[in-house]
């Protein structure tokens, strides 16, 4: 085999857009992956012609035009704009929090209607703690935006996510809950958002176009453990704590799982995305994953849809490590990895796995594009 200059490991955005700009600079590349396909969690499977976000729904998001005329080069965005919607027992809310939900929650009409009527509810929150700090989410969440938003949209929403009950989870974990008094139903305020046309798979085969690529390769299971004899540098993109053999314990995680099924209906529900923020639902989400890429006409030239009921779960080995859990214990033991993994001269250590780090995908893309290649 000949010698190159970076091994690889994972072709995720991270590894894909390395290999991309190291081969723009002559650098020889080879790309493996365990899995059985490129792109890491970007990877969406075509079922029934919908492309369906296998690890979870990817919304790409950007304020920095750099990111976005890159990502736009290798192929072309659409003009997919997320605006969730909440299922609370069979009533439907906007979001994020804006004047649309203010209207369908009391019917106001107005910005200073609705700013008065959360106002009065916050100042109620604000007594009922009698001079006391908020001592749980529940509490600071109350404070924060009152109760009707709370409990309809907050409450038991977060105790799906967290498996745990408001008033045993932290205050800390609500700084601010953003409200806004416009009628403007456009999750983030990004300049730039979409989806690559023709999907996620487009993204990837441009980044890796032309580059070697192996999958079904574990770095651990393979020959390419001895990466030496095969490239000068190492990059690499898997999880820190087994790179080093789990030397003080592994790194948490915390999961997601999905049940996905094809529904006989052009569309289901009308939305990409409705959040299920009643306990009456064991799912946080449903996910229609035709209306990323299909609007007007499209959505029903496809007879067929697509949709997944998204659970939070609790992690266990074998699963797919999905966050990086913030406790101190954690915090901890990732701060002894990056000490051994600094050590490695050779070894470029980046991506969500091999950082021990909560990643969007545009500031991956940011971060290697700043890198010293
Ligand atoms: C549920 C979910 C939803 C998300 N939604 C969004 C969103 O809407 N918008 C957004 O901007 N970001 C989103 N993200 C973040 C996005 O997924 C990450 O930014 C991106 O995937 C990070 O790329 P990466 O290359 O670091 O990791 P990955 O995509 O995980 O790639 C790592 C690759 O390394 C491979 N690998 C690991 N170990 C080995 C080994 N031993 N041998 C060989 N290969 C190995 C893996 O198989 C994988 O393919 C979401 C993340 C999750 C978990």
């Amino acid at each position: 085999m000949e010698n190159f200059d970076y091994l690889i490991v994972g072709s995720g955005l991270f590894g894909s857009t390395f290999a991309h700009l190291a081969a723009n600079q002559g650098k020889k590349c080879l790309v493996i992956d365990k899995r059985p396909h490129l792109g890491g969690n970007v990877y969406c499977e075509n079922i029934e012609g919908i492309n369906v976000h296998k690890y979870g729904a990817h919304i790409f998001h950007t304020n920095n035009k750099e990111v976005w005329d890159f990502v736009n080069s290798i192929v072309e965005f659409n003009r997919y704009t997320n605006s969730p919607v909440a299922n609370y027992k069979g009533k439907l809310y906007n979001l994020p929090f804006n004047m649309n939900t203010f209207h369908q929650m009391w019917d106001v009409k107005t910005p200073e209607d609705a700013k008065a009527k959360i106002e009065e509810q916050k100042a109620e929150a604000v007594a009922a703690l009698n001079g006391n700090e908020p001592q749980n989410l529940e509490e600071q969440a109350l404070t924060l935006v009152g109760k009707d938003i709370f409990y309809t949209l907050i409450k038991e929403y977060t105790e799906k996510q967290w498996g745990r009950k408001c008033t045993d989870l932290p205050a800390f974990i609500i700084k601010r809950l953003p409200l806004r008094f416009v009628f403007d139903n456009n999750y983030f305020n990004d300049r730039y958002q979409g989806i690559p046309i023709g999907g996620y798979n487009k993204l990837i085969d441009g980044l890796l176009d032309g580059l070697e690529c192996k999958t079904d390769v574990d770095f651990f299971k393979s020959e390419f453990r001895d990466w030496r004899k095969y490239a000068d540098k190492l990059v690499y993109t898997g999880a820190i704590d087994e790179f080093f053999d789990f030397r003080f314990g592994k790194l948490d995680w915390r999961t997601v799982s999905f049940k996905t099924r094809i529904e006989n209906t052009p569309n289901y529900q009308g939305n990409a995305v409705v959040n299920y923020t009643s306990l009456d639902e064991p799912y946080t989400r449903v996910i229609e994953h035709k209306h990323f890429e299909m609007f007007g006409q499209d959505v029903y030239d496809c007879p067929k849809t697509v949709v997944s009921e998204e659970y939070s779960t609790e992690y266990k080995p074998g699963m797919e490590p999905y966050y990086p859990v913030n406790d101190d214990r954690n915090n901890l033991l990732s701060e002894k990895y990056r000490e051994l993994a600094f050590k490695e001269s050779d070894v470029i250590f980046g991506g969500r796995l091999a950082e021990y780090k909560y990643y969007d995908m545009a500031p991956i893309i940011e971060h290697v594009l700043n890198m010293n290649i």
